[in-house]
C-alpha cells in the first residue's frame, strides 16, 4: 500500500489524461517506488512536488505539412514536451515512428527528468517526435520532413533552453537535416542538437554510448552480485541503435548474443552472433534500411522466427532494446522458467509493471531503463560541454568518462535502495537517487 499523497497524485494524473495510458503507467511506476521518501521528507508534500512533477512545463503541438516524391502533400503531427527544467536546459530525444501520441512522448519525457538527473549532467527532461515513419520514405522525403518539423520546432529550443537529440526513426540522417535547417533560420552556429556527425560537432562515441553504457551498467549489477557477462548468453531485441552497440560490448565482454529481432519478427543465432554477422546487420539497418529476416537468408544457422519476440528463446541474460512494452506478464515468466538472470533494459519502459513485479519477486536483477541506458543522454550531455568548449575529445576520452557515469549511477541505486530500505531493488533506488535531485532543485527555486 503506498500513501495516501502518492494515491492522490496518480488519481489526479488518471483523471486530467484519461487518454494517456502510457503516461499514467510511467507516473504510476516512478511515484509508487518513492513510498519511503515521501515518509521521511514530509516537504515533499507541502510543496506539492509531486503534482508539480507530473504536469509539464508546456507541451507544444504542431502541423507539420510535407510533399511526398510524387508532388502530394501530407501532413503529420509534431509534438515537444518541455517537462521540467530544474536542474538543467530541457534535454531528450525525438521520435519518429508512426505511434507517436502525446501519451507516448509525455512518459518518455516524464521518465528523462530523473534519468538526466542521475548522469549528474545539468540536464532537464523534455521529449518530442512524429507520427511520422521514415520507413520505405526516400532521403529526399525525409530532408523535406525535417525540414518542415523544424520551421515550427526552432521557435522552442535552444542550447541553454532546449536541446533535442535522436530516438527511434532519427539517427545520423534526420539529426542532419534538422541541424541544417536550424542553421538556416536562425543563421547561428549552437549545439542545439546532439547526435550530430563527426566534424560538424559531434561527439565521438555518441552513436556507441546507449548501448555501450546499458552492458557498462550490466557488468556492475552483475559484478555487485559476483557474476560477470563472460560466458553468459544474452538475448537482445531490437536491431537498431541500441541493439545494435549492446551486442558489440556484450561479444567484446565474452558474452554470447543469441536474438536480434525489428518489428517483423526474431532472429535466433544459436551459436551466436559473430563479428561478420554484426557487420552484416549494422550495413542492413544503417545503409539499406531492410529486414533483420535477412541474416537468417544470409547465414547458415540462423532461424528467423515471422512476428516473434526474443524472450522465449533459452539465455542467461536479457536486453530489451526495441520499444516499450515489449515483456509482458506471459513474457517475464517465459525469461524465468528459463532462468533468466538479469534483464537490463535499453529500451524505454519496455517491462510493463507485472513483469517488473515478477522480476522482483523472482530476484532478477534488474536494471531499469533510466539507469541502465543513460548512457546515451549521459554522452549528449558531454556533446554539449564540447560544443560549449569549441573542442573535441578522443574516443577514448569519451569511453572512460561514460564508463564512470554508469558505474556512478550504478552506485547511487544501490546506495538509494539500501538507504530506503529496500537493497538490491534498483528501480526503487534510481527513482529515488533521480527524484531526490530534482525534488530539492524545485524546493530551493520556490513555487512556480
Ligand atoms: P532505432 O530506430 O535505431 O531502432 C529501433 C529498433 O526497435 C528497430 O529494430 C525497430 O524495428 C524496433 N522497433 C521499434 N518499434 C517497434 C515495435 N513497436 N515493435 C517491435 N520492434 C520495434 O531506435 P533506438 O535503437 O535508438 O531506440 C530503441 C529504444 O531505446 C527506444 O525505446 C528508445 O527510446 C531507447 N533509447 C534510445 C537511446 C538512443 O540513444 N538512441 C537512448 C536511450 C533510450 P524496425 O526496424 O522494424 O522498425
Amino acid at each position: 500500500m503506498v500513501s495516501e499523497y502518492i494515491e492522490r497524485v496518480i488519481q489526479q494524473v488518471i483523471a486530467r489524461d484519461p487518454d494517456q495510458p502510457e503516461f499514467q503507467q510511467a507516473v504510476r511506476e516512478v511515484l509508487t517506488t518513492l513510498d519511503p521518501v515521501i515518509k521521511e521528507h514530509p516537504e515533499i508534500e507541502e510543496h506539492a512536488i509531486l503534482e508539480r512533477i507530473v504536469e509539464p512545463d508546456r507541451v507544444i503541438m504542431f502541423r507539420v505539412p510535407w510533399t511526398d516524391d510524387q508532388g502530394r502533400v501530407h501532413v503529420n503531427r509534431g509534438f515537444r514536451v518541455q517537462f521540467n527544467n530544474a536542474i538543467g536546459p530541457y534535454k531528450g530525444g525525438l521520435r519518429f515512428h508512426p505511434s507517436v501520441t502525446l501519451s507516448i512522448i509525455k512518459f518518455l519525457g516524464f521518465e528523462q527528468i530523473y534519468k538526466n538527473a542521475l548522469t549528474g549532467i545539468p540536464m532537464g527532461g523534455g521529449k518530442g517526435g512524429s507520427d511520422f515513419d521514415p520507413k520505405g520514405k526516400s532521403d529526399a522525403e525525409v530532408m523535406r520532413f525535417c525540414q518542415s518539423f523544424m520551421s515550427e520546432l526552432y521557435r522552442h529550443i535552444g542550447a541553454n533552453m532546449d536541446v533535442p537529440a535522436g530516438d527511434i526513426g532519427v539517427g545520423g540522417r534526420e539529426i542532419g537535416y534538422l541541424f541544417g535547417m536550424w542553421k538556416k533560420i536562425t543563421k547561428s552556429w549552437e549545439g542545439v542538437l546532439t547526435g550530430k556527425g563527426y566534424g560538424w560537432g559531434g561527439s565521438l562515441g555518441r552513436p556507441e554510448a546507449t548501448g555501450y553504457g546499458l552492458v557498462y551498467f550490466l557488468e556492475e549489477m552483475l559484478k555487485a552480485n559476483g557474476e560477470t557477462v563472460k560466458g553468459k548468453t544474452v538475448l537482445v531485441s531490437g536491431s537498431g541503435n541500441v541493439a545494435q552497440y549492446a551486442s558489440q560490448k556484450v561479444m567484446e565482454l565474452g558474452g554470447t548474443v543469441v536474438t536480434l529481432s525489428d518489428s517483423s519478427g526474431t532472429v535466433y543465432i544459436p551459436d551466436g552472433l559473430t563479428q561478420e554477422m554484426w557487420e552484416f546487420v549494422m550495413e542492413l539497418k544503417n545503409v539499406r534500411r531492410g529486414r533483420i529476416k535477412e541474416l537468417a537468408e544470409k547465414f547458415d544457422g540462423v532461424e528467423y522466427h515471422a512476428g516473434e519476440k526474443p524472450w522465449k528463446f533459452k539465455a542467461d541474460i536479457a536486453l530489451p532494446s526495441a520499444t516499450q512494452n515489449e515483456i509482458l506478464g506471459d513474457d517475464a515468466r517465459k525469461l524465468i522458467e528459463n532462468g533468466v538472470i538479469a534483464v537490463a533494459e535499453g529500451a524505454n519502459m519496455p517491462s510493463n509493471l507485472e513483469a517488473i513485479e515478477l522480476y522482483l519477486k523472482n530476484n532478477i536483477l534488474y536494471g531499469p531503463a533510466k539507469a541502465a541506458n543513460a548512457g546515451g543522454v549521459a554522452v549528449s550531455g558531454l556533446e554539449m560541454s564540447q560544443n560549449a568548449q569549441f573542442t573535441n575529445w578522443t574516443f577514448e576520452q569519451v569511453d572512460k568518462k561514460l564508463q564512470d557515469i554508469m558505474k556512478n549511477i550504478f552506485e547511487e541505486s544501490r546506495k538509494a535502495a539500501e538507504e530506503y530500505g529496500h537493497p538490491g531493488n534498483y528501480l526503487m533506488g534510481a527513482n529515488i537517487a533521480g527524484f531526490l535531485k530534482v525534488a530539492r532543485a524545485m524546493i530551493d527555486q520556490g513555487v512556480q
